[in-house]
């Protein structure tokens, strides 16, 4: 086992338990980064009930116990505030907190009110600060959607709980009361009690060895000294280890899968170089990573130094490690430069996913890099002919209300966006203007409309450029503007003819076991979907479909099997949906069900009554909405 860094600065929180030991000098604080927030109406954020032009948190400092028992995590956060002149209060974003106490610096108690639930948001929490500007809030979290409890049974090793987080979107005000916006950008701090032999590691950088408290329990400190969207604050606990890959990145994951996970990661230093030749420096310090236990929602979250991973893209032969080149990219979309507003998610994940591509191809090569291009662009035309080409969900930038018809278009079309104007002006300009953008706005929030101007400012020249271009259409249309850059039609071409040759005369297609994992997913796509249990049973037979270690391609055939009703495959998803909490797998296998009508939706029934407890919040929301239309 091995930890990060020694202890670089003096650390400034006591413990906070209780609201009179609160002994914090202020002088003794570094000057920290106070980030801007943008006022204008395109900024506005409807998913917090913060008022930051009135009041806002510029700093928040975390002193909690982590309760494996009793799945709870308790104690205080101290936030630094700034405040408009005359402003006598500040709200905060809640939700199924239990608040305690509500104190200034010195522990002279303040009046509090918790405002009505509303579902999504939570309830807003108003404090009356008179002249306070620092306000310690003694708080427990027993029920919070953005954490996750595992059981033992739910980990490689079987021996001990494991906790993680997921803030994005607005799940962080679960466990920690502070303004819960993307646009308001916040330093943090925090100390961290769990018992042992849990490590702990959060999206901070770790101040020297965790301190023993004698009790069992141990004590963890982190700071994040750059101010960071509060969705970005995470925490992981579990029996974990550490390896290094190079002089500032490293992997940590369970004894029993840190081997494989440092072997399929140890392209990361390579990828952190490429990326800043590309696009400037790396200014977060180290890049860390953490593999989680199969239950972790997304595939992979940007969490700044310590991004969050699914195992699931463990392969063994790094096919998928694209999620690492995208989670890595977000230390420059999302992390540096971060959506203002969820409508604009596309600032953070189009944006990324180009840059992912770049990655990908700078390690991996330009073929690898074209095939999974022509990969998204399928998908961005399957959601498209399914919503409709007219479909508002299908713009990237999602004025307030509207659904986004999903991350075909978030991920994929704003990525074609931004491969379209590459292609316009060539790569030398195009990687100057995406550079300043991200030079420009770093540690900032942006807009829609501000990349707009930028667009038009800095990389078309004039507002003529700009429509030939149709640089509105791309961001605010629905559909594909007719100048998308398509991808390379000989990127697939083998594969093409092989799938037709399937499909035609059912030839099996020879050269599966060299293909790509790219080439094998494009396979899969392209076959006829519609096909008898004899064919299927052949196909697993000759490919090995069933038994593959590849998920995305399991993922594939059980879609394809399920959509025909095969019944052998019922076993194979039923396995796989309980070890897997994945949202991207677990839906649409749910939804795959669901749409065979009785036969499925029995079956969905049954295997979700087992399964629905080991997922996340995220992933559970999302397969509840499919049963709920029963
Ligand atoms: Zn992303």
């Amino acid at each position: 086992m091995r930890r990060l860094l020694p202890l670089a600065s003096i650390l400034l929180a006591t413990s906070a338990c209780t609201t009179t030991d609160v002994a914090v000098a202020p002088d003794a604080r570094d000057p920290v980064m106070i980030a801007p927030i943008l006022t204008s109406a395109d900024a506005l954020d409807t998913s917090t009930y913060a008022q930051p032009q009135v009041a806002r948190v510029t700093h928040v400092a975390l002193d909690l116990d982590l309760d494996f028992e009793r799945k709870r995590v308790a104690g205080s956060a101290l936030l630094d505030v700034q405040a408009a002149p005359g402003a006598d209060e500040i709200v905060l974003d809640t939700k199924k907190l239990t608040v305690i106490a509500v104190s200034d610096g010195a522990g002279t108690p303040l009046v509090w009110n918790m405002g009505q639930t509303d579902g999504e948001r939570g309830a807003p929490l108003t404090i009356a600060i008179g002249d306070a500007r620092r306000i310690s809030i003694t708080y427990a979290a027993s029920d919070a959607d953005a954490l996750q409890w595992l059981s033992p049974e739910q980990t490689a090793g079987g021996k001990h709980p494991f906790l993680f987080s997921q803030g994005q979107a607005i799940l962080n005000r679960t466990w920690i009361p502070t303004q819960d916006s993307p646009g308001i950008r916040q330093t943090w701090e925090a100390r961290i009690t769990a018992p042992k032999p849990l490590d702990v590691v959060m999206s901070g950088i770790a101040q020297a060895e965790p301190e023993d408290l004698g009790d069992g329990r141990r004590a963890f400190r982190f700071v994040m000294d750059k101010p960071v969207a509060p969705y970005l604050i995470a925490i992981a606990a579990g029996d974990i280890d550490f390896a290094a890959i190079g002089p500032r990145t490293g992997v940590w994951a369970e004894p029993a899968t840190l081997e494989r996970a440092r072997y399929e990661v140890a392209d990361t230093e390579a990828m952190v170089e490429a990326a800043e030749r590309l696009y400037g420096p790396y200014r977060w310090g180290r890049y860390d990573m953490i593999v989680l236990p199969p239950a972790f929602p997304y595939g992979g979250m940007e969490n700044p130094v310590m991004t969050f991973l699914t195992p699931t893209f463990i392969a063994g032969d790094r096919s998928l490690t694209g999620l690492v080149a995208h989670e890595l990219a977000h230390s420059w979309s999302g992390n540096l430069v971060t959506n203002a507003v969820w409508g604009d998610g596309w600032l953070n994940e189009g944006v990324t996913s180009y840059f992912e591509n770049r990655i990908v191809e700078e390690i991996y090569g330009e073929k690898r890099a074209k095939q999974e291009v022509a990969l998204d662009y399928m998908a961005i035309i399957e959601t498209l002919e399914e919503v409709g080409y007219e479909a508002p969900g299908t713009a990237l930038h999602q004025p307030d209300g509207t659904d986004s018809a999903g991350s075909a278009i978030v991920y994929n079309k704003g990525a074609a966006f931004l491969r379209t104007l590459e292609r316009e002006y060539g790569r030398e300009r195009f990687d100057a203007w995406l550079r300043q953008w991200f030079d420009r706005h770093a540690f900032q929030p942006a807009t829609s409309l501000m990349i707009y101007e930028d667009l038009k400012t800095n990389l078309a020249g004039s507002e003529a450029e700009a429509e030939r271009i149709k640089l509105r259409d791309w961001i605010y249309a629905p559909g594909l503007p007719s100048n998308v850059a398509k991808p390379d039609p000989v990127a697939f071409a083998e594969i093409d003819a092989a799938s037709a040759d399937y499909a035609g005369a059912g030839s099996i297609p020879g050269g599966w076991r060299d293909w790509t994992s790219a080439e094998r997913q494009r396979f899969l796509q392209t076959l006829p979907q519609a096909r008898t249990a004899a064919e299927l049973a052949r196909l697993d037979e000759a490919l090995g479909l069933s038994t593959t270690g590849n998920n995305e391609e399991l993922f594939l055939w059980l879609e394809l099997a399920l959509a025909n009703r095969y019944a052998p495959a019922v076993s194979q998803a039923e396995a796989f949906l309980a070890r897997v909490g994945r949202a991207k797998f677990v839906r649409p296998l749910f939804q795959t069900l669901w749409d065979q009508g009785d036969w499925g939706r029995e079956i969905a029934r049954r295997i979700y009554g087992e399964t629905r407890s080991s997922y996340h919040a995220v992933t559970r929301s999302g397969v509840d909405r499919i049963m709920a239309k029963d």
